[in-house]
């Protein structure tokens, strides 16, 4: 069943500017496994094939540019990579491949590991390959994170730039990843001081609270108790508080790394969100579940550690919640499947922190985006552009407020209703006028 929303004619011919664009960022991808197979490529290699990444992307603002701003429905749900034709499959598997690499045969890019290292020594003093020979992956794997948020932000920015909310939005999560997930993590380590990414809060950051971290920062100092007095007061005082006044939005969508990478690597796919009231119910089982694996993983670790209660299979359980939630699902299928299955299927399905940001946001939030269902023309962009599958029509042709548990606050449904419909608005929660 068509779930686009749209009526959508024949494809015509692609702009030069995105055919050259496609053909730039395939030479890009394809160097890169050249410097992946090769017994001992050139540093230089790299810095091209990133170099030619970065171009592309600019030169695919043209089009963009020359065009009035917002989203256009330019045969956005025929084409192949927005539409989960070949090309959208082609960069799923591509993209899906390189998690599979990096989570689970790091070794296998070693040659990219060492070609960011000395950037990873120059911040943080550290190398990523041991003394015997090992390498670690997870500086790489910030590097090219925090590149494709800035990279893809500016993108975001031309594409939104008639609205002022969705520029300092995106310019919010640009900072966020390079300073507070990147560049200060890896200067903490310079300074011999654990390495803290201070925007992901449990139990986005799941291990933050088992007992080994947790003895680990109080037996750090007086930085080492900063970071667990920030990590428990985050979950307890900041996330309540500002999700009451300001709903998920403050986190989803403007601090979160996860959440940055979907506004703007995402971006181009967010239509591709279902719609489907299955995959709501299936969204409130998923996500709700993660949530109670998380709290029985983390109670059963220190039930272990406390009273040596439970043993090893306190372990086996930490170590299959990351396999399974850590590894899999936020990062393989998160976001090496956002061509197919749309940017936040990770927030949307499987984000413990979402969860409970959905809970307050839903029950005891301010926050609400109000519709003046008068003036609404059923045209269905904001439901299409919803990148948590919310049917946001519906409530806009009733004119009811949407207060779902899910809504990231992004507001780009209101960026894109021709009719200035939808408004993010807070107040008093009783004033929400809702179904029930
Ligand atoms: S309802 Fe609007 S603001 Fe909320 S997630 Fe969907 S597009 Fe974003
Ligand atoms: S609220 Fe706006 S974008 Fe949504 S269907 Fe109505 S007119 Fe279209």
């Amino acid at each position: 069943m068509d779930q686009s929303l749209q009526l959508v004619g024949e494809h015509p011919p692609l702009p030069l500017a995105t055919k050259a664009s496609a053909a730039a960022a395939s030479l890009a991808a394809l160097g890169f496994v050249v410097m992946v197979l090769s017994p001992n490529p050139p540093a230089s290699l790299g810095w091209i094939c990133l170099a030619v990444l970065i171009v592309s992307v600019l030169v695919s603002l043209r089009p963009i540019l020359s065009e009035p701003a917002g989203i256009k429905n330019h045969y956005i749900m025929s084409a192949s990579s927005t539409r989960r034709g070949v090309a959208a499959w082609a960069m799923g598997v591509f993209m899906t491949g390189f998690y599979v690499l990096l989570y689970f045969y790091p070794a296998t890019l070693r040659n990219l590991i060492v070609w960011v290292d000395p950037i990873k020594i120059a911040i943080s003093g550290e190398s990523a390959i041991g003394s015997d020979g090992s390498v670690s992956q997870w500086f790489l794997y910030g590097f090219l994170y925090t590149v494709a948020v800035l990279v893809m932000g500016v993108r975001a920015i031309a594409k939104y730039r008639h609205s002022r909310y969705q520029i300092i939005r995106t310019l919010s999560v640009m900072f966020f990843q390079l300073g507070f997930a990147f560049l200060i993590p890896n200067i903490m380590l310079a300074l011999n001081q654990p390495y803290y990414e201070w925007t992901n809060i449990w139990p986005l950051r799941y291990y933050e609270m088992f007992p080994s971290e947790v003895t680990h920062l109080a037996n750090s100092g007086t930085v080492g108790i900063t970071m667990l007095a920030w990590g428990i007061g985050s979950i307890l005082i900041i996330t309540p508080v500002l999700t009451y006044f300001f709903g998920k939005r403050w986190y989803c969508s403007w601090v979160c790394g996860c959440g940055g990478l979907a506004e703007t690597l995402g971006d181009p796919f967010r239509q591709n969100s279902s719609k489907t009231l299955a995959s709501w119910k299936l969204e409130r089982w998923l996500i709700y579940s993660v949530l109670v694996f998380v709290f029985v993983t983390t109670g059963m670790l220190w039930a272990n550690h406390l009273w040596g209660f439970l043993g090893s299979a306190s372990g086996s359980f930490a170590k299959a919640y990351g396999f399974l939630i850590g590894a899999i699902f936020s990062g393989v299928i998160g976001t090496g499947f956002y061509p197919i299955f749309g940017s936040r299927v990770w927030c949307r399905f499987g984000c413990p922190m979402a969860a409970i940001l959905g809970i307050i946001q839903r029950f005891f939030s301010r926050f609400r985006i109000t519709t003046n269902g008068g003036q609404c023309i059923s045209c269905g962009n904001c439901s299409t552009y919803c990148e948590m599958g919310i049917d946001v029509r519906w409530y806009a042709q009733r004119g009811q407020d949407i207060v779902r548990a899910s809504c990231v606050g992004c507001g780009v449904c209101s960026s894109v209703c021709p009719r200035g419909v939808l408004h993010l608005e807070t107040g008093p929660t009783s004033t929400r006028r809702m179904v029930v």
